[in-house]
């Protein structure tokens, strides 16, 4: 198909070449809880920013952080502390929140969980290897900070982050978007895996039809996260192959 200019668009890829129908050909990763623990540096952070940038201390006290989305908390944290929620103040609370969730991670001992590490390197070893993208509420340059300083930012092509919306369900939606534009072929639900640590994690992934995946190294027990009824629910991720997640 031409577009006004002449040019050729890149059509949806056919699936010649493709794994067959029915293995995954994404898998889209949380962060916090998932794939890292930064030791409270975003929680920490988040307090001290929002005092910085509007001098109003003690928001977060009775917060919950486990699988929320970042412009989420932000305006939970405006409504406790009596600040107009705008893109202004926005902008201004994660400009500090940026500079402060570096030094937080530094001088906390975080780190990849067990079997991180490992299943990333098998799922990027595999013959039809699936694209590995993130699907996190962080916003896209907090995801960086906190995944670089664990080497681990440049193992992921792409993600969904707290930047496309507030809602974790419509951050979903993008990631699955940007995973067909990556592999210039949309995807079908079942053919994306949602690795997360929440109920809010087997819920986005549900939204957009992927398997679910979750790991009890975060932000819920096992037998909660059991009661979501995800695809497969592990203590952590050293109890799965990448054979077994992605296999037809
Ligand atoms: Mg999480």
């Amino acid at each position: 198909m031409a577009d006004a200019q002449g040019k050729t668009k890149t059509a949806a890829r056919p699936r010649v070449g493709h794994p067959a129908c029915g293995a995954v050909r994404l898998v889209l990763f949380d962060i916090d809880g998932t794939l890292v623990s930064t030791g409270g540096a975003g929680m920490k952070a988040f307090g001290e920013a929002f005092e910085a940038a509007f001098g109003v201390g003690e928001v977060t006290g009775k917060m919950k952080f486990a699988g929320r989305t970042d412009y989420s908390l932000f305006r939970e944290m405006c409504r406790h502390g009596g600040i107009d929620c705008t893109a202004e103040t926005r902008d201004s609370f994660f400009s500090h929140y940026l500079r402060l969730v570096d030094s937080h991670i530094d001088v906390n001992r975080g780190g990849p969980f067990p079997g991180v590490v490992r299943m990333l390197d098998e799922l990027a070893a595999l013959p039809d290897a699936p694209a590995l993208g993130l699907l996190t509420g962080n916003i896209r340059e907090g995801a960086k900070r906190k995944l670089g300083a664990y080497g681990l930012w440049d193992r992921f092509a792409f993600g969904g982050f707290s930047d496309d919306d507030e809602d974790r369900n419509l951050i979903a939606a993008a990631a699955k978007v940007r995973g067909g534009e990556y592999l210039e072929c949309p995807l079908d639900g079942p053919e994306i895996v949602v690795v997360g640590d929440t109920p809010r994690d087997v819920a986005c992934g549900r939204h957009i039809g992927a398997r679910t995946l979750a790991v009890a190294t975060g932000g819920a027990t096992l037998e909660a996260l059991r009661e979501c009824e995800p695809d497969w629910a592990v203590p952590d991720l050293t109890h799965l192959s990448a054979v077994q997640i992605c296999g037809p």
